[in-house]
């Protein structure tokens, strides 16, 4: 018998050290300009079935190296994004820019790092490496999906992006340029926008949703608001704008809008609660929006969103903080 010859434990062993060789696979890549990619993630939470792969995340090959913008949710999904980019160009990657610390935008930037690339990022960055928020976050995930966390470790950025509201830094790359714009803390610990040029393409990480509903769990309404107004006045001719989560959009832009009014629309109706003199409770029980509930992640983000927002605006209207 074949266990007579080879012992379980052997066999196991030879199981696993075939399991640990092989190389990560690619992930579907979309290509929405000459020499430029996305990796669309599902809009979903994180389950055993996506593994993490629910934000999106993509690449631009220029003269000189790969330039990645987010790395996906996991460290697996990293190398899996690396194992992408190699199926298309043999250059190194360059910079990894990330749009903000979320875990489903950052936890595969180490892959990255172990590549030699240099990490741009929002000094914000930072604080939540060393914030509880992060520690809740991985332990989560080491949950869910252990296998795909393993080699886990948070990168600080190597260039650090603070400075005025709307101000920018630029990153060349043979031919490319890439502004990186401080859009601030309006959906994280610091957000960040990127247009990348000569093609005028909008990577603009999750200041607004396309096809699912937002979350607004350590960010800012008000400053969400400012910073769509602001991503409207300033790229009106963008070619196309590449949300975090779905599809790449071209002018005008229907997601800005949609995500504006459904913000707008919270801060109204929690406003009025608090002014009326609600509870927390009571407010979030009656902040249903009936046009917004088959729009996905309506069930898992709505009453968080509208519990946020109370808290916001009781701040505001009860403390005259801003
Ligand atoms: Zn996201």
């Amino acid at each position: 018998m074949f266990t007579m010859r080879f012992p379980l434990y052997l066999v196991m062993l030879l199981y696993v050290g075939a399991a640990a060789a092989a190389p990560p696979q690619p992930l579907p890549a979309t290509r929405i300009a000459p020499n430029t990619y996305v990796l669309y993630g599902h809009i979903a939470e994180v389950d055993t079935h996506n593994r993490g792969f629910n934000g999106n995340a993509g690449f631009v090959v220029t003269d000189d190296g790969v330039v990645a913008i987010d790395a996906l949710g996991t460290p697996l999904l990293g190398q899996r994004m690396l194992a992408t980019i190699r199926q298309v160009t043999g250059k190194p990657v360059k910079y990894l820019i990330l749009t903000h610390n979320h875990p489903d935008h950052s936890y595969g930037a180490v892959a990255f790092k172990d590549a030699g690339a240099r990490l741009v990022a929002h000094a914000g960055t930072r604080d939540y490496i060393n914030s509880s928020n992060l520690e809740g976050s991985v332990a989560f995930r080491n949950e869910i999906i252990p296998e795909d966390m393993q080699g886990f470790r948070a990168v600080p950025p190597d260039e650090a992006i603070a400075g005025p509201l709307f101000g920018k830094q630029v990153f060349t790359a043979g031919k490319h340029r890439f502004e990186v714009y401080n859009v601030n803390h309006h959906h994280s610990f610091g957000d960040l926008v990127i247009r990348q040029l000569p093609e005028n393409i909008v990577w603009i990480g999750d200041l607004a949703f396309n096809g699912r509903t937002t979350f607004m769990g350590d960010g800012h309404s008000a400053a969400t608001l400012a910073g769509i107004d602001w991503l409207r006045k300033t790229f009106p001719d963008a070619k196309l704008m590449v949300p975090g989560h779905g599809q790449a959009q071209e002018p005008p832009f229907p997601m800005l809008e949609r995500t504006y009014s459904y913000v707008q629309r919270l801060r109204d109706k929690m406003r009025k609660a608090v002014e009326a003199g609600m509870t927390l409770e009571e407010a979030v029980g009656q902040c249903d929006f009936p046009d917004w509930q088959k729009v996905r992640l309506y069930e898992e983000n709505h009453k968080k969103n509208c519990n946020f927002v109370y808290q916001e605006m009781e701040q505001e209207i009860v403390f005259g903080k801003q």
